[in-house]
C-alpha cells in the first residue's frame, strides 16, 4: 500500500493531505482499486466549515448505470450531532460515506457541508474537514510514532503525544522498551485489533477535523476492549458532527439520530427509545441482536 503512494512523496503537502484521506479511505472501504472519478470543478474555492452540518438532499446514486443503489436519500447531521446509518448489509451504508467523502458524485441530489455543495469546492479541502476511524486500519510498517503523525506536514512530538493520550493508547506505547520509535508492522511489533483501532484514533485526532467518519468494527473485539474503544470514541466525538456506520446497534444506541436503511432508502429515522416504540425493522433488528448476544453468553457460560 505504501508502496504504491511512495512517488507521492515529492509532490508536497497537498498531496500529502490527499494521499492521506486517500488511505484512510482505502482502509476503511477497501477502495484500493477504485479509480478516482470526479474532478475539481474550474476555479472550485475552498470548503469553508463554519457549523459543521452535513445535508444530503435527495441523493440517488449507483456504481454502474443500470443498478441505482441509493433512492432519494434524504438526511441532515446537524452539527456536533452523531447520526448513525444502520441497515441489513448491501443497503447502502458504505456507499453515503464514499460520497461524502466525494469519490464519486451523485446522480440526482446534492450533500452539503455547511451549506456549500461539496461537489462545487476542491476535494482537498473537503477531505481535510473529514476524519475517518475505518473498521480495520492498515499500519505502515515504520514506527507507531510515524503512522500516528502519518500524513501530517510537521508533527511534533508534544501533539503526537497528546494525540496518544486522548486515543488512550500511550501507556501501552510508554511501556515499550523504544516508546514511539517502536518498529509496527509486518516486520515490527504486531499490534492487536484495538491497539490499531487506536493508532487510527490517535491519527484522527491530530488531524482534528470537524466531521467524522466512524466506520464500526466487525471484526470482533472482546466486550472490554470494545467497550474501551467506545469511550473513547464518545470522547472523540464530542464537539464533532459525526456519522457512525454500525453494524452492532449496542454501539450506536446513543446517537442523537439513528437512520435505518433498507434497499437504498431511509425507512425508520429517530433516536433509540423512538425506533424501539416504533417496533418496525429497527426494533426487529434490536431484538435479535439481542437474543443472539444472550446466546453467545449462554454458550459461553456452559
Ligand atoms: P455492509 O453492511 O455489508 O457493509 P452497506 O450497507 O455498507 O453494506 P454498501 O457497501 O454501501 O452497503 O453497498 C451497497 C450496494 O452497492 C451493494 O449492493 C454493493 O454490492 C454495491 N457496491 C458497493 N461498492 C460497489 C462498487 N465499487 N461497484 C459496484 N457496486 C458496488
Amino acid at each position: 500500500l505504501l508502496q504504491l503512494f511512495r512517488p507521492l512523496d515529492m509532490l508536497g503537502w497537498v498531496y500529502r493531505t490527499i494521499r492521506q484521506g486517500l488511505i484512510d479511505m482505502a482502509d476503511m472501504f477497501g477502495l484500493m482499486d477504485t479509480a478516482v472519478e470526479v474532478q475539481d470543478a474550474p476555479g472550485a474555492p475552498a470548503l469553508i466549515v463554519r457549523r459543521p452540518v452535513v445535508t444530503f438532499e435527495n441523493v440517488s446514486f449507483g456504481y454502474e448505470k443500470d443498478r441505482q443503489i441509493l433512492h432519494g436519500l434524504t438526511f441532515e447531521a446537524p452539527a456536533g450531532a452523531t447520526v448513525a446509518l444502520v441497515g441489513p448489509s448491501g443497503a447502502g451504508k458504505s456507499t453515503i460515506g464514499r460520497l461524502l467523502f466525494r469519490f464519486y458524485d451523485p446522480w440526482e441530489g446534492r450533500i452539503c457541508v455547511d451549506g456549500q455543495d461539496i461537489s462545487q469546492v476542491t476535494q482537498e479541502s473537503l477531505r481535510q474537514m473529514i476524519g475517518i476511524v475505518p473498521q480495520d486500519s492498515v499500519l505502515f510498517n515504520d514506527t507507531i510514532g510515524y503512522n500516528i503523525a502519518y500524513g501530517r506536514d510537521e508533527p511534533d512530538a508534544g501533539a503526537i503525544r497528546r494525540a496518544a493520550a486522548d486515543a488512550a493508547i500511550l501507556p501501552f506505547i510508554e511501556a515499550l522498551p523504544q516508546g514511539f520509535d517502536t518498529e509496527v508492522g509486518e516486520r515490527g511489533l504486531k499490534l492487536s485489533g484495538g491497539e490499531k483501532q487506536r493508532v487510527a484514533i490517535a491519527r484522527t485526532l491530530l488531524k482534528n477535523p470537524p466531521i467524522l467518519l466512524l466506520d464500526e468494527a466487525t471484526s470482533a473485539l472482546d466486550s472490554r476492549t470494545e467497550q474501551d474503544i467506545l469511550d473513547t470514541l464518545s470522547r472523540v466525538t464530542t464537539g464533532r458532527t459525526t456519522l457512525a456506520i454500525a453494524h452492532r446497534l449496542s454501539t450506536i444506541a446513543d446517537a442523537d439520530i439513528i437512520n435505518v436503511m433498507d434497499t437504498g432508502r431511509i425507512v425508520e429515522s429517530g433516536s433509540h427509545a423512538d425506533l424501539l416504540r416504533r417496533d418496525g425493522l429497527y426494533a426487529e433488528m434490536w431484538n435479535r441482536q439481542q437474543s443472539e448476544a444472550e446466546d453467545s453468553e449462554r454458550e459461553a457460560a456452559e
